[in-house]
C-alpha cells in the first residue's frame, strides 16, 4: 500500500527556516515551488517503492511556544489565498505551506461575494507588513461551477433553486462565466461542439479557469485604493488529477503555476483563446 507521511515540525535544531518572501513575485515563485515539491511528492510516491517523506519547517515563533518568544503569535502570512471550499483541496498542504503564512478565504466556487471581498480587504488594510500576494485558486472538476454548467444546459434546474437564495446568488454570478465559455468554445469548435460528449465536461473546465482569472481581476479592481506598495493578484486552477496547478499560456502548455490575469479587454479575449487552444480544454473535445 502506498504510504505519504507529510511531517509539519518544529524546533529541529540546525533547520534552515525559509523567510518570508519580501515582495509580489519572491511570493508567486515560493507558492508555485510549494506546488511543485507538494506534486512531485506525490508523484514519486510509486518510483519510491509507495512510501514518500516530507518535512516541513515550522518556526516554533508562529505558533508561540519558542522559548524565548511565548505566547500569541503575530499574524504574518506572505499571501492571501481565495479557494474553493472543496474538500480535496486543502490550501496549506497544496503550497506545502504551515501555520501563519497563508491568509485563506474558501467559499463554494471561489467567488467575489460581499463577505469574501470584506475579509480580503480586511487581510489588505491590517497585514500590510507581511502580505504581498493575493492569488486566486479555482480546481478542476469544481461542483459549484458544474452546477452552473448543468443549469445553463437545462435552465429548468433552476426552478429547484427558487427557495435557495444563498446558493442562488453564487451560481448567478457564475453563469455569466458558463455563457462566456459556451460562445468561446463554440467560435473554436464550431455550433455542433454542443453535441460533443465531452462537451460539458469542456465548457466547466473552460468556466472554472475563466473564473478564477475574471474573480482574481475584480479582486485586483476592487483593492485599488486599499493596495498598499506591492501588492499583486495573481490565479490558477488546482488540478485534482495532477495535483499541479495550471493557468494557460500560449509558451508553456504543462502547468505553469499561478498566473497574472488580463488587465483589459483585449487581454481577456487574448486569455479567451488560450484557455480554448490549450492541450488540457482541446484535448477534451478532439475526437
Ligand atoms: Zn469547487
Amino acid at each position: 500500500m502506498a504510504i505519504v507521511e507529510i511531517t509539519y515540525r518544529y524546533g529541529t535544531p540546525g533547520a534552515t527556516l525559509r523567510p518570508r518572501p519580501l515582495d509580489a513575485e519572491s511570493a508567486r515563485l515560493r507558492l508555485n515551488e510549494g506546488n511543485r515539491t507538494f506534486a512531485a511528492l506525490l508523484e514519486g510516491m510509486a518510483e519510491a517503492g509507495g512510501t514518500v517523506h516530507r518535512v516541513v519547517e515550522i518556526d516554533a515563533r508562529d505558533l508561540g511556544i519558542h522559548p524565548t518568544s511565548r505566547g500569541t503569535p503575530g499574524q504574518l502570512p506572505f499571501a492571501a489565498v481565495l479557494g474553493c471550499s472543496d474538500a480535496r483541496v486543502p490550501i496549506e498542504l497544496i503550497f506545502n505551506e504551515g501555520p501563519n503564512d497563508l491568509f485563506v478565504v474558501r467559499v463554494a466556487g471561489n467567488g467575489l461575494g460581499d463577505d469574501v471581498l470584506g475579509s480580503l480587504r480586511y487581510a489588505v488594510e491590517h497585514l500590510r507588513g507581511s502580505l504581498r500576494l493575493v492569488a486566486v485558486l479555482g480546481h478542476s472538476g469544481c461542483g459549484a461551477l458544474t452546477t452552473a454548467v448543468d443549469i445553463f444546459l437545462e435552465p429548468s434546474g433552476y426552478l429547484s433553486l427558487a427557495t435557495n437564495h444563498a446558493l442562488r446568488s453564487i451560481l448567478d454570478r457564475q453563469l455569466i462565466i458558463v455563457q462566456t465559455s459556451a460562445r468561446r468554445l463554440a467560435n473554436s469548435f464550431g455550433h455542433d461542439v454542443v453535441k460533443h460528449k465531452r462537451y460539458r465536461e469542456a465548457l466547466t473546465e473552460t468556466a472554472i479557469v475563466t473564473n478564477a482569472a475574471l474573480t482574481a481581476y475584480a479582486v485586483q479592481q476592487e483593492l485599488r485604493g486599499f493596495d498598499p506598495h506591492d501588492l499583486r493578484v495573481v490565479y490558477g486552477v488546482y488540478l485534482l488529477e495532477s495535483h499541479e496547478i495550471w493557468a494557460p499560456t500560449r509558451s508553456l502548455t504543462k502547468a505553469s503555476g499561478l498566473a497574472e490575469p488580463p488587465v483589459d479587454l483585449a487581454s481577456f479575449i487574448e486569455l479567451g483563446e488560450e484557455i480554448v487552444g490549450s492541450d488540457r480544454i482541446a484535448s477534451l473535445l478532439n475526437r
